[in-house]
C-alpha cells in the first residue's frame, strides 16, 4: 500500500463520497491518485450513527449523490425506514458500483506541514496525515469531509456541574421511551431539537427553552428560500466567520408532525434559563423548573481539530474560505473543506465534493 499520493479525502460520507467520484471522473485513481479515509466501522458517514426513531419521513430529505439515486436503492414499502439503515445501504452500493475504495477505521490524527528531519515547516511541497491505522500519509492535497456529527456541541451554564439528573446532547439520543415518567428539559431551536421535542412530549412532560423566540414558517421552504440561507452561510465564511447555523437564517418549516404537536401545546417555548441547580433549572427571576433530564439539542460544530496544526483559523474564529463554492482555505490552497458551512446538507456536500475535484485538480496540475 503506497503512503504517497496525489490527493487525501478524510471522511466518506456525502461529501466525501461526492469527492471521490468527481477526482475519477477528473481521471484520477482511487488508491493511486488518490485516497479516501474514514474512520467508522461501515459505510454511511454520520448516518450510520443516527437514532432509530429518525426515518426517511422525518428526515429533510437526503439528496441523490452524483451518478446514482437513492430511490432505486430502497426496497418497496421502506418509504419510512430507519435513515441509519437506508443511507447507509445507499453508500455501501454507491461505493461499489464506483468503486471508490474507502479505507476504513483509518482515523487522521493530525495533518502538518513537516521538513524532511520532522521540524515544522512554513509550508512544504507534502502534507502529512498521520493516521492511526495507515502511517503517516504524504499528500499533495486535502479535501476534509469530515463532517460535524463528532462534534457535539453543549453551550456552557452556570451549574451544570451540579445537577443530579442525566444530560445528554441529541447525539446520544436514541429514543422517548427511556424519559417515560421523567421531566424533560430541551435546550435548542432547531429542526432536532423541535423534532425531539414533539416525540418526548408523547410519552413524558417536557419544558422547552431557546435563546431567541423560534420562528415557524408555514409555506413550505423553497429553492429561493434554501438558496438564500446558504448565501448567508457562505458569505459569512468568504469573511472569515464561523459558519453559524442555518436554521437562523431559514427559520423551522411547520409540517404536518409538527403543526400537530402545536395544537397540542407542545411547543410552548420558554427563554433561556439562567442556571442549572442539582434538581433541576431557574431563570433569572428567580422561577423554578424541577428537571430529570436535560436534552441539550444545541448542535454541532465542524470536526477539524486534526487539521489545528496547520493554523487555518483566522483572529474571527473561522476560516477565510475562497473558490466558486467556498470550499478552499484561503490560505491554504491545497486543502478544501467540504461539507463545511454553505455546503452543510447532503446536496450542498454534493455541489462541494465537485467544485474541490475540479478546483484541487486544477492547482496541482499547474503547480
Ligand atoms: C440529525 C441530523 C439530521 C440531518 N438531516 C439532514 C437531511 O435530512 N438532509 C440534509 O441535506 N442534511 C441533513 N443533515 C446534515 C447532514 O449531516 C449533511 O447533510 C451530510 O449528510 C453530512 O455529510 P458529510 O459528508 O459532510 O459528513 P458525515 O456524514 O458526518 O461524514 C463524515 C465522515 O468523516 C469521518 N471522519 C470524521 N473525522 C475523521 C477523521 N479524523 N479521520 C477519518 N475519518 C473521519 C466520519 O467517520 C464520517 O464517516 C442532518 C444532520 C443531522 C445532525
Amino acid at each position: 500500500m503506497p503512503t504517497d499520493f496525489d490527493i487525501l479525502v478524510i471522511g466518506a460520507g456525502q461529501a466525501g463520497l461526492s469527492a471521490g467520484y468527481h477526482l475519477q471522473r477528473l481521471g484520477l485513481r482511487p488508491e493511486q491518485d488518490f485516497l479516501i479515509v474514514d474512520h467508522a466501522p461501515g459505510p454511511g458517514g454520520a448516518w450510520q450513527f443516527r437514532w432509530p426513531s429518525l426515518t426517511l419521513t422525518t428526515v429533510n430529505r437526503v439528496h441523490d449523490l452524483p451518478g446514482m439515486s437513492f430511490a432505486e436503492t430502497l426496497p418497496p414499502g421502506s418509504e419510512s425506514a430507519p435513515a441509519a439503515t437506508a443511507v447507509p445501504h445507499y453508500y455501501e452500493l454507491y461505493e461499489k458500483r464506483f468503486d471508490l475504495r474507502v479505507h476504513r477505521q483509518v482515523s487522521v490524527k493530525v495533518v502538518c506541514d513537516r521538513t524532511e528531519d520532522g521540524s515544522p515547516a512554513e509550508r512544504g511541497p507534502v502534507l502529512n496525515a498521520e493516521t492511526d491505522a495507515a502511517g503517516t500519509i504524504r499528500v499533495r492535497g486535502l479535501i476534509n469531509g469530515t463532517g460535524t456529527w463528532e462534534h457535539p456541541f453543549i453551550p456552557r451554564y452556570r451549574g451544570a456541574e451540579t445537577f443530579a439528573g442525566r444530560q445528554l446532547h441529541t447525539h446520544d439520543y436514541r429514543s422517548a421511551a427511556e424519559f417515560a415518567g421523567k421531566h424533560v428539559v430541551i435546550v435548542g431551536g432547531g429542526v432536532s431539537a423541535v423534532q425531539l421535542l414533539d416525540e418526548i412530549s408523547q410519552v413524558t412532560s417536557t419544558t422547552w427553552v431557546t435563546r431567541t423566540e423560534p420562528i415557524f414558517r408555514d409555506a413550505s421552504f423553497g429553492p429561493e428560500d434554501g438558496r438564500a440561507a446558504v448565501a448567508k452561510v457562505e458569505d459569512r465564511v468568504r469573511r472569515g466567520l464561523p459558519p453559524g447555523s442555518v436554521v437562523s437564517v431559514t427559520g423551522l418549516r411547520l409540517d404536518d408532525r409538527l403543526r400537530a404537536a402545536k395544537e397540542r401545546g407542545a411547543l410552548r417555548r420558554l427563554p433561556m434559563f439562567d442556571h442549572i441547580e442539582p434538581d433541576g433549572v431557574r431563570w433569572a427571576d428567580g422561577t423554578f423548573q424541577h428537571a430529570d433530564v436535560i436534552l441539550w439539542a444545541t448542535g454541532f460544530r465542524s470536526a477539524l481539530d486534526h487539521l489545528a496544526p496547520l493554523r487555518l483559523r483566522g483572529p474571527g474564529g473561522g476560516i477565510t474560505m475562497t473558490g466558486r463554492l467556498a470550499t478552499q482555505v484561503a490560505a491554504d490552497p491545497r486543502i478544501h473543506l467540504i461539507g463545511y458551512g454553505p455546503s452543510a446538507s447532503t446536496i450542498g456536500a454534493n455541489r462541494a465534493g465537485r467544485a474541490a475535484a475540479v478546483e484541487l485538480t486544477e492547482f496541482l496540475r499547474a503547480g
